[in-house]
């Protein structure tokens, strides 16, 4: 199974990438890439495409060409595999621990040491590091990277060759409800699945982050903001990793919200679990499902959470609980996640 995600490049490399088209060095290709709707789709001269390799988490050079682009928004499984297919990438250390970190309670002190931890290797800057990962089944496609100019926005379009998942048999339908916390979650007939819970800094330790981060030079605040922020992001992405094998093992169909980002935050660490799931719901669940030949729909999500799903009637809905004035108090995403399944999968009348 093939699976391709496409990265923003940072809108500094546009003048040259812009020059590169004119020279014929970036030769422009008819077919249309999977999952992305309009724009001119380049291929890069082709020594190039073989002379190709990830710098780190933020940084893709292939042949003389070097490239800012959000490398760290690819699934877990797909980064591991451009790390794999990468020559000295470079990691800030204890990047796996911090992230690791993100994903499990821990003490006060924990949290200070976390931070602490976050902060000094954030100083230390990134290393090359000798790539000890575990061979993975599958590859990065060199060949097939592609740039792709979106009305004056470019992307970098990176190809994976992934095991084929298996098959589902059979299973349920699911519904799928998605939020920040938890991140999602998915029911059907005597169903229930969860994403795990990110346990983000809070009260002291969020404050214990501040004051460290008041201490240092503007740039290097910046520095480790945008470490923390990619962080989360990449515990959103193993918590909706997990998840994904879950549906993947028990769905027979699937139907989720169609994505509306307005009632989402702005504030920093919202906007990473934010990202982890719109490019999960629009990329990355779709190629795996299709893989799995579990077909998806997409819903209008207007509603979903405002009904009550088992008899319909409108109630109330507090943070995590519904309260339905026939049925009493559900949790509120199992609610919504129902709703969902029924808008996608039919149901009773009202909740088509
Ligand atoms: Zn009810």
């Amino acid at each position: 199974m093939q699976t391709r995600h496409h990265l923003r490049i940072d809108n500094a490399d546009a003048p040259r990438l812009r020059e590169l088209t004119r020279k014929g060095w970036l030769a422009q290709r008819s077919q249309p890439l999977p999952g992305m709707f309009g724009g001119r789709v380049y291929a890069p001269d082709r020594a190039a495409l073989q002379d190709q390799t990830a710098i780190h988490d933020e940084r893709l050079r292939m042949g003389h060409l070097s490239l800012t682009a959000e490398l760290h928004r690819l699934p877990l499984t797909e980064h591991r595999l451009l790390i794999a297919g990468s020559k000295n990438y470079e990691q800030f250390e204890n990047q796996d621990v911090l992230a690791n970190g993100l994903l499990a309670p821990m003490s006060l002190l924990q949290r200070r040491a976390w931070v602490t931890d976050l902060v000094t290797t954030t100083r230390q800057g990134r290393q090359p590091t000798v790539t000890d990962l575990p061979a993975e089944p599958g590859s990065w496609l060199r060949a097939e990277t592609r740039l792709v100019d979106l009305d004056g926005l470019w992307f970098v379009s990176l190809a994976f060759e992934m095991p084929r998942p298996p098959r589902s048999q059979g299973g349920c339908v699911l519904g799928i409800d998605v939020g920040l916390s938890p991140l999602a979650v998915a029911a059907g007939v005597n169903t229930v699945l969860s994403t795990a819970p990110l346990h983000l800094l809070t009260g002291a330790g969020l404050r214990a982050l501040e004051r460290q981060i008041a201490g240092l030079r503007p740039g290097m605040q910046h520095e480790v903001e945008r470490r923390y922020e990619r962080l989360i992001s990449g515990a959103a992405r193993q918590a909706l990793e997990v998840f994904t094998d879950q549906i993947i093992a028990r769905a027979s169909a699937v139907s989720v919200e169609k994505l509306t980002l307005s009632g989402f935050e702005s504030d920093f660490v919202e906007r990473s679990r934010e990202r982890a799931v719109a490019d999960w719901l629009q990329s990355w669940l779709p190629q795996r499902l299709y893989a799995a030949g579990i077909p998806l729909r997409r819903v209008a999500p207007h509603h979903t959470s405002l009904r009550c799903h088992r008899c319909g009637l409108p109630g109330q809905r507090l943070r995590d609980r519904f309260s339905c004035r026939a049925c009493g108090s559900l949790n509120a995403h199992e609610n919504a996640a129902h709703n969902i399944r029924r808008r996608g999968w039919g149901g009773r009348r009202w909740a088509r």
